[in-house]
């Protein structure tokens, strides 16, 4: 099939310039725990970039429309794989976040079907996370459990998290690099647990 064709079917990748590789996108206010969080004072959802600036213009918005109703298709995990298989590292919801189990099993066989590929998947979604045992998930996948809080710790329930801090002593070193990763690939380091971020 022609990558046009492929690309129709999943409603196309998206291209964050701070990423390595490529993406995948999906409304932010669709995230089944996030568009909650979204409403608290001192949440990392709280101001949420994805709820804003371009993920508000009309042809970002109706791109993440089309693959949140990709998850569906019948053809959504063969043509994900294809698109993915070229790329050395892969980014799931650089906006939004899983919906069900189901849309997590399906990462699952994409993974397992493109083991050149590290995939990172960030997400704040504990039951659904919940209902997976941590040896199901793809050795070349990484999901990290985002604390629901600014500057709260770690979750305890999943080995591999990610936190928000204000004390100027996070790990991720984007802001001194043009907030770009660069050379960095922490995140889909299954050695590294946890990964901070500076508040922005
Ligand atoms: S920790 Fe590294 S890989 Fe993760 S977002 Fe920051 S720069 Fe990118």
């Amino acid at each position: 099939m022609l990558k046009k064709d492929l690309e129709k079917i999943v409603g196309g990748l998206s291209k964050p310039s701070k990423m390595p590789g490529p993406a995948y996108n999906l409304p932010a206010y669709k995230c089944i725990t996030g568009q909650k969080l979204a409403q608290v004072k001192g949440s990392v959802c709280y101001g949420c970039y994805a709820l804003k600036g371009r993920y508000r213009f009309k042809p970002v918005k109706s791109a993440m429309e089309r693959r949140l109703e990709a998850l569906q298709h019948p053809g959504w995990v063969d043509a994900m794989i294809q698109l993915i298989k070229p790329h050395k590292e892969f980014r799931w919801h650089d906006s939004g976040d899983l919906q069900s189990l189901e849309h997590l099993q399906n990462i699952f066989r994409v993974c397992r079907s493109t083991p050149g590929t590290k995939h990172w998947l960030p997400t704040r979604e504990a039951q659904i996370l919940k209902r997976v045992k941590v040896n199901e998930v793809p050795r070349n996948l990484v999901i990290r459990f985002s604390s629901h809080m600014v500057d709260q710790g770690p979750v305890s329930f999943w080995p591999w998290t990610s936190t928000v801090t204000t004390d100027g002593q996070h790990s991720c070193p984007s802001s001194k690099q043009g907030n770009k990763c660069l050379d960095c690939r922490a995140c889909w380091d299954r050695d590294i647990r946890n990964i901070s971020y500076g508040k922005h």
